[in-house]
């Protein structure tokens, strides 16, 4: 028997085609060395050309899956992708606060503001992003936004070094406690270079860009890594500094698989022993 590990929980949606969401975010969670739990929001049907479609999971089902596991086998980190609409953001924001989730309770929680896929698909209900804004972004420990949604999120463009403080001074405005300004979509940078910050700390995290289209649930092992680091008790910029190596790994690992855009490999750690 082994010894009782630390947990993280993912509350967000299944990808049919195994390289976003729940997938991605469970693969991680177990690369990562901690027990993987979720609350699944909504289905999504998709391969590696897109989404086709999805289908929402009800609210009391959401707020179930989450008071399951938060009250018998106990949360230390949790982390939300892709929630679907208004109503089930809603019903994750309070329920955060009654198992004291947040960045004002014990166990950190990281907001990834997933709202649509790289093939440009919808994730989210249109109305759903002031839900994001107004009732996560507050109970936030980190949240992990991408240059298309600070777009959507603060409505600024993000093109070089100073818009990205600005984006991220902008984003902090809306109460999350740290803010993770995404570089990886500057196509024209030859670096990736993420910027961190509280408000008091600028922090920038500068790594190699792989040439290679193969990045599909990119976003999601990100954050799922972050949110493992967190479960173990490292503080948000640590957290921050072990996701990116991660990920870069799994992106420098990455393979081809179906006719469209293949998957970052989340397994990189466990490749050597694999036959
Ligand atoms: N499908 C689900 C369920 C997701 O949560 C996400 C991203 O968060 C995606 C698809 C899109 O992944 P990508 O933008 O990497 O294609």
């Amino acid at each position: 028997m082994s010894a009782t590990p630390r947990t993280a929980l993912t509350i967000a949606g299944s990808d049919s085609g195994g390289g976003a969401g729940i997938q991605a975010d469970l693969r991680t969670f177990f690369a990562c060395g901690v027990h993987g739990m979720t609350a699944i929001t909504a289905v999504t049907v998709q391969n590696s050309l897109g989404v086709q479609g999805f289908a929402e999971i009800d609210a009391e089902t959401v707020t179930a899956q989450i008071k399951a596991v938060a009250g018998d086998m106990g949360v230390h980190a949790a982390k939300t992708g892709m929630l679907a609409t208004a109503e089930i953001i809603g019903a994750v924001a309070k329920t955060l606060d009654e198992v004291h989730i947040g960045r004002d309770a014990d166990v950190p929680f990281v907001l990834d503001p997933v709202a649509a896929s790289m093939h440009g698909d919808a994730l989210l209900r249109e109305e759903a992003l002031e839900a994001i804004r107004t009732e996560l972004f507050p109970r936030a420990s980190l949240v992990t936004p991408n240059l298309d949604e600070v777009r959507l999120l603060t409505g600024l463009l993000v093109t070089d070094a100073e818009s990205q403080r600005a984006a991220a001074n902008a984003l902090l405005e809306f109460g999350p406690q740290w803010v993770l300004v995404k570089g990886g979509h500057m196509y024209d940078d030859p670096r990736c270079v993420d910027l961190l910050s509280d408000g008091v700390q600028y922090v920038e995290l500068d790594g190699p860009r792989h040439e290679t289209e193969h990045t599909h649930g990119g976003g999601d092992t990100l954050a799922s890594a972050i949110t493992a680091s967190l479960a173990k008790g490292l503080g948000v910029p640590d957290a921050v500094a072990a996701g990116k190596r991660f990920i870069e790994r799994a992106v420098a690992e990455s393979y081809p698989l179906g006719a469209g855009i293949g998957p970052v490999s989340p397994f990189w750690r466990l490749a050597p022993e694999t036959p």
